[in-house]
């Protein structure tokens, strides 16, 4: 069986196939640390983390980058009214964000680069794009010309409309689709030194340059949330094409947002819920399993209501574990690979990372083994169903702890 990943760039299901054989390069857009991680961010740090959990077991080798971006505008807002610097306000979020994603039990990525500590590769990166005519300076800025590169649209599918009129730009863009690769500094904001003046990176040009730095030209999988494919991932295809002449990435994977009543969580509509707070109310297990509930791509509705459920679950799989040990110990030697739960949990896997699907066999699985193991207190036990009492429970915590994180 093949694993097969949606593509957003096809629109379509598509067999996997590692640009080096088992090594796989991925990146994935990390945060902007200016706040506590919500919902919204614990749902791509726990799907990404149960899929590189199941491509190690399938023998994938994986460099993972995660970035964080602590240049930007947000930053300097929330900076100026705590009266602190981006610096320690970036360190300060940096370091929540390692606690949530511990109290998580998400594995930490390769790579946590900085944005501020890739401003020569950005620089460097900026420069040649002017040289090869993508970019153009104006005002202090740079910007990148998105007609001037002839794939723009292909991932979002939009495509670029010549406005009436360009009289009222103040910006300095000749086109409203150009985006900014470097934006000019005042004395108060945060900047660098560079050919075209004081000034700070653009957040698209960030992640390419990071991205290309640590996993080279072209890696495997780029992902993040579906409000990132325009314009974020969209600008991030156009440059580092127009640089290097390759798609930066093979397979591009991003997930459905968390709702609340049907609305984004976010920040800015102020209806988050962070993870800081979610943890002191449940288990980070029962957190996991309500994440990794819906398939990935779909919309996922937050609801206090559907995390109790998940609790409820869980709440047997641990004395199930301890029954099953004191049955039938010792369990570490047997081969379960071609148990049919295993095949069908991996098949669920395979197929674009369905998650829901998965679940449904780990719980096929715990009433199975509840069943057999009453079956076995009366002394009624068939050859076959012993066997499944011998193999289940390392099957159970492969998929429950060691893939999904839920046990
Ligand atoms: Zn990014």
């Amino acid at each position: 069986m093949h694993l097969n990943i949606y593509n957003t760039l096809t629109r379509k299901k598509e067999t996997f196939i590692p640009i080096h054989s088992k090594k796989i390069g991925i990146y994935i857009c990390g945060p902007t640390v200016y706040d506590y991680a919500h919902m919204g961010h614990a749902r791509s740090a726990v799907f990404f983390d149960t899929i590189t959990r199941y491509l190690k077991t399938c023998g994938y080798k994986i460099n993972m980058v995660r970035n964080f971006t602590d240049i930007d505008d947000k930053l300097m807002v929330k900076a100026q009214i705590l009266g602190t610097d981006i610096k320690s306000l970036a360190q300060k979020f940096i370091n929540e964000w390692h606690k949530d994603m511990q109290t998580l039990n998400t594995l930490k990525p390769d790579h946590e680069p900085l944005s501020s500590d890739y401003i020569v590769p950005i620089q460097n990166f900026i420069n040649v794009l002017i040289k090869k005519k993508y970019a153009y300076q104006s005002k202090g800025n740079v910007y990148f010309s998105a007609g001037s590169f002839s794939g723009y649209g292909r991932l979002s599918g939009r495509t670029i409309i010549d406005p009436p009129s360009m009289e009222d730009n103040t910006s300095g863009k000749k086109h409203p689709a150009d985006f900014a690769l470097w934006r000019n500094s005042n004395k108060s904001e945060p900047g660098w030194k560079s050919l075209w003046g004081f000034g700070r990176p653009g957040w698209h040009i960030e992640c390419s340059a990071m991205g290309m730095e640590i996993l080279g030209k072209q890696f495997d999988i780029h992902a993040g949330g579906q409000d990132l494919i325009f314009p974020h991932h969209e600008n991030e295809i156009a440059q580092s094409k127009a640089l290097t002449g390759l798609m930066p990435a093979r397979y591009w994977i991003h997930h459905g947002m968390v709702t609340v009543k049907g609305q984004k969580m976010s920040k800015s509509q102020q209806n988050f819920t962070s993870i800081k707070n979610l943890a002191d109310l449940y288990s980070p297990q029962a957190l996991r399993l309500f994440l990794l509930s819906k398939h990935y791509r779909n919309p996922l509705d937050f609801t206090p209501a559907k995390i109790e459920q998940s609790t409820a679950a869980l709440k047997k799989i641990p004395r199930l574990l301890v029954q099953l040990e004191k049955l039938a110990a010792p369990l570490q030697q047997e081969d379960f690979t071609s148990s049919s739960y295993w095949q069908k949990f991996c098949q669920a896997m395979d197929d674009d990372f369905n998650t829901p699907a998965a679940i449904a066999v780990m719980f096929q699985l715990v009433r199975e083994l509840n069943k057999f193991l009453e079956k076995a207190g009366k002394g009624s036990l068939l050859p076959g169903e012993k066997n499944t009492l011998q193999t289940g429970p390392i099957e159970l915590l492969k998929m429950g702890r060691d893939i999904l994180g839920v046990i």
